[in-house]
C-alpha cells in the first residue's frame, strides 16, 4: 500500500526541448561581429537538435555506460579495442554531420571556422567529452599537409560528414578521425624529455617510414583511426603519423594497456599505450617535431576556450532556469537582489567568454593576413589560460544557484555535477595554466 505524505511544488521544470542557438543572444552577437556574413540557419536548426530530449538522453547514456576496454579476444589474440555505448556514436555521428572536426577546412562560404566554432560551442552544451577526438580531427587536418600524400589520401575522409566506428583500414571507411601522442609518464609539459624511439624503415609512397618503440601515458580517444605522434629519431624529436591499420591491410602494434579513470569527460576514452616497432610516417621535418605538432596544439588550445565557454554557457542557462522557477522566503530566487548579482556576474562572464573565443575563432578564417596570424599567435595562449581557468569557478558557482540539486547526480539537474567534473580538464591538458604563460612569453618575444 502506498501513503502519499506531500505534493510535490516548487521544483523548476527541467530545461529540455528548447533552442540553443536562439535562446543565445551572446553567440548571436559575437557571430555578427565577427562574421557579419555568416547565414546562422544552419546553427538554428542544429541548436534545436542539440536540445530535445532524445539527445539529452544520449548524452546521459554516453557518460553512465562508460567505455570498456577490450584488450583481447576470446581466444587470447590482442584486438585493442575499446567499446562504447550506442549513444556515444549517436552523438558522435551527429558531430560528424555537422562538420564539427576537419571539415572546415575544405568548407567553401564565409567563416567556416567561425561557423565550426559556434557549432562547436553548442554541441558542447549538450556533451563536451565525445568532443576530444573531433577537436583532435580538426587540429591534426592542417598538421598533416606537410606530408601531402598522406594529406591527400586522408584529408577527404578527416573532412567528411559521415562518422564510421568500425576498425578498419581508412580506404573503407566513409569517415575519419585522429588524435594525438605527445605524453610520457615523465613528461606531458616538457615533450624533449619523450624516450619513445623511431627507427628509419624505408621510404614509400607516404614518404619516410620509422619503427616507434615507446610509450605514451595519455592518448585520449584510442579508437582514432590515426594518431600524430611524437617520438626520437636520429635527427631529434619529430612528429609521425601512426595510423592503427597500415597500408598493407595489417594492424599496427599499438597496444592499449588501460583506460583511465577520470574524474570527469566520462564519455570519452583516454587511455595508456604501448607501441612496439610500430610504423609510422614522418611528417614534416625530421627534427622538428615540437612545431610541427604544435600546428594541431595550437587549434586543440582554441576548442579548449571554446568549449569552456559553451559549458559556461550551459551552466548559466541551468542557473536562470533553476531560479527562474524556485521561490525562496516568499520571492522567486532571481527576484531576490543577491542571487541577482549572482547571475548577472555568471551571464557578464559567460558572455565575455563567449565574445573572446570566437574572436578567437575568426583568426583561423583569415590565414593569410598577417594581422589575424599574430591575434591568433598571442590570444590563443590567454584565452586558454583565462577561460579555462575561471571555468572550475563558474561551474562551482553555479551549481551553488540550483542549491542541493546542483550536487546530486541524478536527472535532468545532474548535468550541472557533469559540467562540474568536466571543467578542469580543458585547462589541464594541451598545457596547463603555467605552460600558456610561458606561451605567451614566448609569442611576444617571436612577434617582436
Ligand atoms: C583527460 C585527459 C586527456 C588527455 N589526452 C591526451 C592526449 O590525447 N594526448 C596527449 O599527448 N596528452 C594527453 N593528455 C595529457 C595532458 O596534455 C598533460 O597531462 C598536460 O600537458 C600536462 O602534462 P603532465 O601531466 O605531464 O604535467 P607536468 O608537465 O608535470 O606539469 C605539471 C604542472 O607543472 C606546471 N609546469 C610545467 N612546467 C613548468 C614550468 N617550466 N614552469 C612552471 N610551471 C610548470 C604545469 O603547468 C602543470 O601545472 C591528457 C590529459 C588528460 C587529463
Amino acid at each position: 500500500m502506498s501513503v502519499t505524505t506531500h505534493e510535490v511544488f516548487n521544483q523548476p521544470r527541467p530545461l529540455v526541448d528548447y533552442n540553443l542557438f536562439e535562446n543565445n543572444r551572446p553567440l548571436q552577437a559575437a557571430l555578427r561581429l565577427n562574421a557579419p556574413q555568416l547565414d546562422t540557419a544552419e546553427l538554428s536548426a542544429f541548436g534545436a537538435l542539440l536540445g530535445t530530449r532524445e539527445m539529452q538522453t544520449h548524452a546521459r547514456l554516453a557518460n553512465v555506460h562508460t567505455p570498456q576496454l577490450r584488450s583481447h579476444d576470446r581466444y587470447g589474440h590482442r584486438i585493442d579495442e575499446v567499446e562504447f555505448h550506442p549513444s556515444y556514436h549517436a552523438l558522435m555521428a551527429a558531430a560528424a554531420k555537422a562538420g564539427l572536426h576537419g571539415t572546415p577546412w575544405t568548407r567553401q562560404g564565409p567563416s567556416p571556422h567561425v561557423l565550426r566554432a559556434a557549432g562547436f560551442m553548442l554541441f558542447t552544451e549538450l556533451e563536451p567529452s565525445i568532443l576530444c577526438p573531433i577537436s583532435m580531427t580538426y587540429a591534426a587536418t592542417p598538421a598533416l599537409r606537410p606530408n601531402a600524400a598522406i594529406y591527400a589520401d586522408w584529408g577527404p575522409g578527416l573532412a567528411s560528414r559521415h562518422y564510421d566506428p568500425a576498425l578498419k583500414p581508412w580506404r573503407d571507411k566513409a569517415g575519419l578521425t585522429m588524435g594525438m601522442g605527445m605524453t610520457e609518464k615523465q613528461g606531458g609539459s616538457d615533450v624533449r624529455a619523450n624516450t619513445t624511439q623511431a627507427l628509419r624503415d624505408g621510404v614509400d609512397p607516404w614518404g619516410a617510414r620509422f619503427r616507434i618503440t615507446g610509450h605514451k601515458w595519455f592518448l585520449s580517444a584510442p579508437m582514432c583511426d590515426a594518431f600524430l605522434v611524437l617520438a626520437q629519431s636520429a635527427g631529434g624529436l619529430s612528429c609521425f603519423f601512426l595510423p592503427r591499420w597500415l597500408p598493407d591491410g595489417s594492424f599496427n602494434t599499438m597496444h592499449i594497456q588501460r583506460l583511465k579513470d577520470k574524474l570527469g569527460n566520462k564519455a570519452n576514452a583516454s587511455c595508456e599505450v604501448e607501441f612496439e616497432d610500430a610504423a609510422a610516417w614522418l611528417v614534416g621535418e625530421e627534427g622538428r617535431g615540437v612545431p610541427q605538432i604544435l600546428e594541431m596544439g595550437t587549434v586543440t588550445r582554441m576548442d579548449c576556450a571554446l568549449g569552456t565557454a559553451g559549458l559556461m554557457r550551459h551552466a548559466l542557462a541551468l542557473a536562470l532556469n533553476h531560479t527562474s522557477q524556485r521561490e525562496a522566503f516568499g520571492k522567486r530566487l532571481i527576484d531576490q537582489p543577491l542571487m541577482r548579482n549572482v547571475l548577472a556576474d555568471l551571464a557578464l562572464e559567460s558572455e565575455a567568454a563567449t565574445a573572446l573565443a570566437i574572436r578567437l575563432a575568426r583568426a583561423f578564417d583569415r590565414p593569410g593576413d598577417e594581422h589575424e596570424i599574430a591575434i591568433a599567435r598571442l590570444l590563443t595562449p590567454v584565452a586558454k589560460f583565462w577561460i579555462c581557468k575561471r571555468g572550475s569557478h563558474f561551474a562551482q558557482e553555479a551549481m551553488e544557484c540550483l542549491g542541493g540539486n546542483g550536487y546530486v547526480e541524478e536527472g535532468g539537474e545532474g548535468i550541472m555535477a557533469r559540467i562540474y567534473r568536466e571543467m578542469p580538464v580543458n585547462s589541464i591538458w594541451e598545457g596547463a595554466g603555467n605552460i600558456m604563460a610561458l606561451d605567451l612569453l614566448r609569442a611576444v618575444t617571436d612577434l617582436h
